[in-house]
């Protein structure tokens, strides 16, 4: 996904982009039969809110670029916030606690092998 940070200095202020990772971690209350969910149900909730955002630019909804690209036909995401991993992450952790329902504790996203943000409630 491409993105901007113009909070976060020159180097993150420039249009770029990473292969996120994201690592969930999940508890669960219950087991039927020594299972508590299946991981490909997990995948069928959590897949869909991050693949909306794959291949795209992702940009705070105040960028001024939002409106250039949008007039140039280019089909962006925007989002309320600047787009750092500390907020991508606390806002992956809370689409996939609300929209997907599941009960997520925690939540890794790594914008490259050395940079990782972990949120947890
Ligand atoms: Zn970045």
């Amino acid at each position: 996904m491409g993105h901007r940070n113009k909070e976060a200095g020159i180097k993150c202020g420039r249009l770029h982009g990473h292969t996120y990772d994201v690592v969930c971690t999940f508890a669960f209350n219950t087991m039927t039969n020594g299972v508590t969910m299946l991981f490909s149900d997990i995948d069928n909730k959590v897949e869909p809110i991050v693949k909306q955002y794959d291949h795209y630019f992702l940009f705070y909804e105040k960028d001024p670029l939002v409106d250039v690209l949008r007039m140039e036909g280019e089909l962006i995401k925007t989002v309320p916030f600047e787009t750092s991993a500390e907020n991508m992450a606390i806002w992956l952790f809370k689409e996939i606690k609300n929209e997907a329902k599941l009960p997520i504790i925690k939540i890794e996203l790594s914008e490259t092998k050395s940079s990782t943000v972990i949120y947890e409630e």
